[in-house]
């Protein structure tokens, strides 16, 4: 499959969750199995040598590829969560978005210092959500973080907020 291929399965919704911003809506590319084979495939081949030992979602479009991913790598799976949804002891840092602000947590003992991290979510935006989820996950002391998208909204350059020494990647750019 191509990339154009996989970009004429996602769907833009004007307006969406407030106006002014096109939703880049993934679900009419999960429901296809050709495009959930090429996240798949595209995404274990960029990250099977990096020795990676966790594959973090960011809920909840992160939830999608995170796990299925880790199960590729025979690697585990750490939610991190919005605010008030993780039971155990959580620690937390609070971010702005493209449209309003967010809180998000991971469980205290999610990682340990020998971790290589691998953190994914659906869409690169403004960046705030994954420089927020980069600075609770440094708070572990893990030896390298890797972040992953399927979709870059380039023209907001989110890219810039991360440090140079971040690796960050993306599937589909628009
Ligand atoms: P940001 O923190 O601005 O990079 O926003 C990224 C998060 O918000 C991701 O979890 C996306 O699911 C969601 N998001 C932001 N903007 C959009 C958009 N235009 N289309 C789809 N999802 C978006």
């Amino acid at each position: 499959m191509t990339i154009e291929e996989v970009k004429n399965c996602i769907r833009d919704v004007y307006d969406f969750p407030v106006p002014g911003i096109v939703f880049k809506d993934l679900t009419t590319a999960f429901k296809n199995p050709s495009c959930m084979k090429f996240f798949e495939e595209t995404m274990y081949d960029l990250y099977k040598d990096k020795g990676i030992t966790k594959v973090i979602g960011i809920e909840s479009r992160g939830f999608i590829m995170a796990p299925i991913l880790g199960n590729k790598m025979g690697v585990g799976f750490v939610p991190i969560r919005k605010k008030g949804k993780l039971p155990a002891e959580t620690i937390e840092v609070g971010y702005a978005k493209e449209y309003g602000i967010d809180i998000i947590q991971l469980h205290k003992d999610a990682l340990v210092p020998d971790d290589v991290v691998l953190i994914h979510d659906d869409l690169l935006a403004t960046g705030g959500t994954m420089q927020a989820a980069f600075e609770l996950v440094k708070m572990f002391g893990v030896k390298k973080i890797y972040a992953n998208f399927l979709v870059e909204l380039d023209f907001l350059n989110g890219r810039q907020k991360f440090d140079s020494d971040v690796d960050v990647q993306s599937l589909i750019h628009y």
